[in-house]
């Protein structure tokens, strides 16, 4: 058994906090009701938060990256409030139609491509073959699937139209679930069922 660590990558926007489109600003950010208490439980349990998430308001002129770490330090805020907090959190702001050419070329973080938890996998030591992806859009399950994790899909944000395109996309979902909570439990029994076979 190594001592690398479990990591669940968290999709940000319509996982954790209500999806409104282009989150530019703090006062744009709501916890999803039971994500606060879902990442403690992934606090409380060991396993690493890690927010995993596609930001390409940047590229598109939207918000600048000074905006998006206001709107990151707020949800650290609003976690904190309810004894939560990430251990790690990664954005892409790349996007090949943006406006910004700063941001338009490399998209090796973008979300469904594995950019994003190599770094996680580098800089915070993640078992990614043992780790798991929580999200509500289908580039969320196409990365957990390219990255040979279990994709858990949550029904908030645009989860619900996610898992009726799900076939048609090819996309395999580990577990549809109704939201972040239920997501955080369904990872904590799956890793309990797991000691119990001895693995
Ligand atoms: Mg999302």
């Amino acid at each position: 058994m190594g001592t690398r660590r479990l990591a669940v990558f968290l999709d940000r926007d319509g996982t954790i906090n209500v999806e409104r489109g282009y989150v530019t600003r703090p006062e744009d950010l709501g916890l999803i009701d039971g994500a606060g208490g879902a990442i403690r439980a992934l606090n409380d349990a060991g396993l690493l938060a890690v927010v995993v998430s596609n930001q390409s308001g940047v590229a598109r002129g939207l918000m600048s990256e000074d905006d998006l770490a206001r709107v990151h330090e707020a949800l650290e805020r609003l976690l904190e409030r309810e004894g939560a907090r990430l251990d790690g959190a990664y954005y892409c702001p790349n996007y090949p139609e943006g406006v910004d050419v700063r941001f338009t070329r490399d998209l090796s973080c973008r979300k469904p491509n594995t950019g994003m938890l190599e770094l996680a996998e580098r800089e915070l030591d993640v078992d990614l073959a043992r780790s798991v992806m929580v999200g509500d859009f289908a580039t969320d399950i196409e990365l957990a699937n390219r990255a040979g994790m279990p994709g858990v899909l949550v029904l908030t944000g645009k989860g619900t139209e996610t898992l009726e395109r799900a076939a048609e996309l090819g996309l395999e979902i580990a577990a549809a679930v109704p939201d972040i909570g239920a997501a955080v439990a369904w990872i904590l029994e799956r890793g309990r069922a797991d000691e119990g076979d001895g693995r």
